[in-house]
């Protein structure tokens, strides 16, 4: 299966998931656009590096997926896309009734609203070629709930909601959208909420992990970025042609419990 000549933005990319569905992308051929809010010369380099290792284009754009300007830049500065995964992802834990108002609209700007800016800047490229793929990366939090997530699970459920609108709008038109929905992933998102649980639980990391974090995922294993990139090639390959509208979990079981 080759992507050779497909051109992918990848929001969110310069770490975790999103770095990890650029690899396996440009290890299936696709040429690539790293992403993230700062402009470092490291940013740079990890796309310099990326292309060098795989023999396809990598560049990095910086946009700020929580400005809606910003969203539609950066699809024009890759000069439109083949393959759009929006990846870029925020959270933040607390009540309803404490949840701070500028959180709550910043996880909702970034895990949400920027896929319906990058979408809307994207299709018109895609539509044009007769082909496309549109990837969200949602969350086991698209498909159910935890307490203290607010924000987070109303932003994923909404891009669940959005994969399916998008999916019925261009049907039948050679582009497809739909939801990756994964469990716990060990990312520097997730590693940022460890010494928090320890804290909180009274735990050491290993009890953390095992306890709290993969108490839901009854595989008792976290997800690898790996298997998110190769199931973002999947949905890119014509295997996947008539998958659309719909969510693919990859969550070790959480959501069949
Ligand atoms: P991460 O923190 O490693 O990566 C998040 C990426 O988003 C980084 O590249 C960061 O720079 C970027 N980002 C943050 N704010 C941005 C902004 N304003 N503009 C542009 N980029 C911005 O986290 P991750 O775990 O790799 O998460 C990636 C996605 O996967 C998120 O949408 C997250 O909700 C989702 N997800 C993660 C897990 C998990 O267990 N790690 C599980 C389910 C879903």
């Amino acid at each position: 299966m080759t992507l050779k000549g497909k051109r992918a933005v990848i929001t969110g990319s310069n770490s975790g998931i999103g770095l990890g569905i650029a690899e396996s992308l440009a290890a299936a051929g696709a040429d690539v656009i790293l992403n993230s809010f700062t402009d470092r010369p490291e940013d740079h380099d990890l796309a310099r590096d990326l292309g060098a290792r795989h023999g396809i284009a990598a560049r990095y754009v910086a946009a700020d997926m929580s400005k809606g300007a910003d969203c539609r830049t950066l699809v024009e500065k890759a000069g439109g896309c083949d393959i759009l995964v929006n990846n870029a992802g925020i959270q933040f834990v607390a009540p309803i009734e404490e949840f701070p108002v500028e959180k709550w609209d910043m996880i909702l700007a970034i895990n949400l609203t920027s896929a319906f800016h990058t979408i809307a800047a994207a299709l018109p490229g895609m539509k044009a070629k007769g082909w496309g793929r549109v990837v969200n990366i949602a969350s086991a939090h698209g498909l159910t709930a935890s307490p203290f997530k607010g924000a987070y699970v109303a932003a994923k459920h909404g891009i669940v909601g959005l994969s399916k609108t998008v999916a019925l709008e261009v049907a039948g038109r050679g582009i497809t959208c739909n939801a990756i929905c994964p469990g716990y992933v060990l990312t520097p998102l997730i590693e940022a909420q460890i010494p928090e649980q320890m804290k909180v639980h009274n735990m050491d990391r290993e009890t953390v992990i095992r306890e709290v974090m993969l108490e839901r995922q009854p595989s008792g294993q976290f997800a690898t970025v790996e298997q998110i990139g190769a199931t973002t090639v999947f949905l890119c390959s014509p295997a996947a042609d008539q998958v659309t509208g719909t969510t693919l979990s990859v969550d070790g079981g959480w959501t069949a419990l």
